[in-house]
């Protein structure tokens, strides 16, 4: 079992509530109460292709400026981000520098997704050719068009960043075939040396 920390971020009323909602319990709740500071929920995952139980603890950040002193504290231990923007609002794409810069500011190297949300209402505010530039631009892992109330690619988002938060900071032992940090020197199931192989395949 491997405990994953992802953080959501992203204006006020982009949809941040009721994706996590949405892919907690599968259902898309149309009064979600505003959230106030900092909420969480969890949700196992069995990621088949790497043989592995992921425990996801996903956190809802409220938009509102005045909690964004929060933010900091709110990104420690996370190693994934959701930015998410929603396609009929254009100041909400715009915000979305700012999240990733308290973002660059708080963290190491996450992996981060940018994330489109309510896709089922297909009145974009923002054309696709200036997203994929953001991306590009900003080096974010990929981009996801979403939506809450339909559950489109509602899973695949967190199948996803589960699965690059992995390949990138973890390795099969060569020995017992479980996953370790990629920084450790011996497995810490079986304590096969790493050190070891390194230096036989320099040899
Ligand atoms: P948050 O402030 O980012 O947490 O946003 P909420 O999840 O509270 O959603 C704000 C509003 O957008 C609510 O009225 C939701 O019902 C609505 N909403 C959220 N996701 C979707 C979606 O996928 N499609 C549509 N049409 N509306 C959505
Ligand atoms: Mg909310």
């Amino acid at each position: 079992m491997i405990k994953l920390k992802i953080i959501v971020a992203g204006a006020k009323s982009v949809g941040k509530t009721s994706l996590i909602r949405r892919y907690c319990t599968g259902f898309f709740m149309i009064d979600t109460l505003s959230t106030i500071g900092v909420d969480f929920m969890v949700k196992t995952l069995n990621i088949e292709e790497l043989n592995t139980e992921v425990n996801f603890s996903i956190w809802d950040f409220a938009g509102e400026n005045k909690f964004r002193q929060l933010f900091p504290s709110y990104c420690s231990g996370a190693s994934g981000a959701l930015l998410l923007f929603d396609i009929t609002n254009r100041d909400s794409f715009e915000d979305i520098n700012e999240w990733l810069e308290l973002i660059n500011n708080a963290s190491g190297k996450i992996i981060k997704f940018l994330i489109a949300s309510k896709c089922d209402l297909d009145d974009w505010a923002v054309s696709k050719e200036e997203v994929l530039k953001f991306q590009k631009d900003n080096k974010l892992d990929t981009f996801v068009e979403t939506s809450a109330k339909t559950g489109k690619n509602v899973d695949i988002v967190f199948n996803n960043i589960g699965k690059s938060i992995i390949e990138m900071s973890m390795r099969k032992c060569p020995n017992c075939g479980e996953l370790v940090q990629k920084e450790v020197l011996f497995c810490t199931f079986c304590s096969e040396n790493f050190e070891r192989e390194k230096y036989a395949q320099t040899k």
